[in-house]
C-alpha cells in the first residue's frame, strides 16, 4: 500500500470521527522538518472521560482523542530464539503456558472480529518470534483473505529476526503476505552474537536474501543502536541497506526489557543518529504529510540515489514520540487486547471467546477498550511506569 494511502486514510478516519475538531498535537522543526510531539488533544466538542457511556455510537475502534486504530499488532508467540540485551534475558523468561496461548482458529477469529466489524485494515504479525509459529502461512493466509468494510484486501506483515525466513518465505509470499521487517543491529558477527546471545547472523542475512528472491519488496530493516556496544553502526548500515536495496529504519531502545537496565540518560537518541548520518549523506525529510501514522520519520538520502527511492528512517518512540498519531491496538499471544505497547491494562478477550462470547460481544469489549486509550505513553515523564510485561510478551 502507498504511503500516501496510509496518510490519507489517517486524515479520512480523523475527519470522519470529528477530526476538524481534532486539537492537533504541537510541532516544532528539527533539521528542516516539522516534528509532531507526541500528544493528541481532546476532540473539541466531545466529552473527555473514557468511560463506555461517552463513547459516540461508531462501530470503528475511535478513542477520546479523536483517533482511530486500523492496524492491528498480533503477537503470534512470547518465545524466541535469540536473546537480544535490549528485550529478553539470556536465560530467557517464564513462557505463556500452551493452554493460555490461542489457538490458531482463535487467533483468526479475533482478527476477523477486528477487521469486519472494527475497520481493521492492517495487522501485522510478531512476537517474540513469529517465525515459530508453526501455524503462521495457516494465519496468514486467512488474514489475507480478509476484506475490509471499503471491499479492500487487508494488508499483511511480519515482523521477525529473520532465522528461518529461508525456508518459509515463498510460502509466506504465496499465503498473502505483503509486508516484511527484518531486525538487524549489526553488520559484525562477534557483536551480533554479543547482542543476541546466539551465533546466528548469517541466518539472518540468508533470511533477507530469501524474502528478497520471494520478490517481497520494499524489505524493511529494523535496527536498534546501543550505546557502546554498535553505537558506531549508523553509517556502515545504511551504507550495507543502500547496497541492498533495504529500506533501513533505526530504533530508538525502549524501557521494555524485563532486567530494566533501559537508561535515558545512555540511550541513542534520533538526533545522535542523525548527526552521524548527516555527516556522511545529504538528508532530506520526507513530505511529513505522507507520513500518516507510520512510527517512523524518514528521509531521501542523497536526494534518493540513482533509483531516487533511497530512505532512511527513525522510529524516535523516546524523545519524539507520536502517539498523537498513533493508530494501533494489540493483541497478546495469550488474547489479551492492549491498548498501547505501554497499556497498564488488559481486556481478556480469550476468556470471553473460550467462554462462548459471539462476535458482536467480542467487538464490543474491544471497543470499549480502546476508547479508555490513554493520549499518550508517557516514557519522558516522571510517572512514567514500565509495562508489567517485557516486549517479547507484548508483541513488538
Ligand atoms: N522477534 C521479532 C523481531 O525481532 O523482529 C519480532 C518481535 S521484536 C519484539 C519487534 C521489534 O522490536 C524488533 O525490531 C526489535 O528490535 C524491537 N525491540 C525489542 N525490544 C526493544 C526495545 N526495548 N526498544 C526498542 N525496540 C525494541
Ligand atoms: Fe527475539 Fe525479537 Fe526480542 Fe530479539 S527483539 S529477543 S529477536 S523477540
Amino acid at each position: 500500500m502507498p504511503v500516501r494511502d496510509a496518510a490519507e486514510r489517517v486524515t479520512a478516519a480523523r475527519a470522519a470521527v470529528g477530526g476538524a475538531g481534532y486539537a492537533g498535537a504541537v510541532s516544532h522543526v528539527v533539521h528542516g522538518k516539522p516534528v509532531v510531539l507526541g500528544m493528541p488533544g481532546v476532540r473539541r466538542g466531545t466529552p473527555r472521560t473514557g468511560t463506555p457511556a461517552d463513547r459516540p455510537d461508531d462501530p470503528r475502534l475511535v478513542d477520546r482523542f479523536g483517533r482511530v486504530a486500523t492496524d492491528l499488532r498480533v503477537s503470534l508467540t512470547d518465545r524466541c530464539n535469540l536473546r537480544c540485551s535490549y528485550c529478553m534475558p539470556a536465560e530467557g523468561l517464564d513462557w505463556i503456558e500452551d493452554s493460555r496461548l490461542l489457538a490458531d482458529h482463535e487467533v483468526i477469529r479475533l482478527i476477523t472480529v477486528g477487521v469486519e466489524r472494527l475497520g481493521i485494515e492492517e495487522v501485522r504479525f510478531t512476537g517474540g518470534e513469529p517465525l515459530l509459529r508453526k501455524g503462521l502461512e495457516r494465519i496468514v493466509a486467512a488474514t489475507a483473505a480478509l476484506r475490509t468494510g471499503t471491499g479492500r484486501p487487508v494488508v499483511t506483515a511480519l515482523t521477525t529476526n529473520g532465522l528461518g525466513l529461508e525456508r518459509r518465505a515463498a510460502g509466506l509470499v504465496e499465503a498473502g503476505l505483503g509486508r516484511v521487517n527484518v531486525s538487524l543491529d549489526t553488520l559484525d558477527r562477534a557483536r551480533f552474537t554479543r547482542i543476541t546471545h546466539r551465533d546466528r547472523m548469517e541466518g539472518v542475512l540468508a533470511g533477507l536474501a530469501a524474502v528478497d528472491a520471494a520478490g517481497l519488496r520494499p524489505i524493511k530493516v529494523n535496527a536498534v543502536l546501543l550505546r557502546g556496544v554498535n553505537d558506531d553502526e549508523a553509517v556502515p548500515l545504511l551504507r550495507w541497506a543502500l547496497r541492498e536495496g533495504y529500506q533501513l529504519r533505526f530504533i530508538e531502545q525502549m524501557p521494555l526489557d524485563p532486567q530494566g537496565a533501559w537508561d535515558r540518560a545512555s540511550m541513542v537518541t534520533a538526533d545522535e543518529i542523525l548527526a552521524s548520518l548527516t555527516e556522511h549523506f545529504t538528508l532530506t525529510p520526507t513530505d511529513p504529510a505522507r507520513r500518516g501514522a507510520a512510527p517512523a520519520e524518514t528521509w531521501l538520502v542523497d536526494g534518493g540515489g540513482p533509483s531516487g527511492t533511497a530512505t532512511v528512517g527513525i522510529v524516535a518512540s523516546v524523545t519524539r514520540p507520536f502517539c498523537g498519531d498513533c493508530d494501533r491496538t494489540r493483541l497478546t499471544a495469550d488474547g489479551q487486547l492492549r491498548d498501547c505497547l505501554f497499556a497498564r491494562t488488559e481486556t481478556d478477550l480469550r476468556g470471553m471467546l473460550r467462554d462462548g462470547a459471539d462476535d458482536e460481544t467480542l467487538a464490543s469489549a474491544w471497543r470499549t477498550a480502546m476508547w479508555a486509550k490513554r493520549a499518550g505513553h508517557g516514557i519522558d515523564e516522571e510517572s512514567f511506569l514500565r509495562p508489567d510485561r517485557p516486549m517479547s510478551a507484548i508483541g513488538g
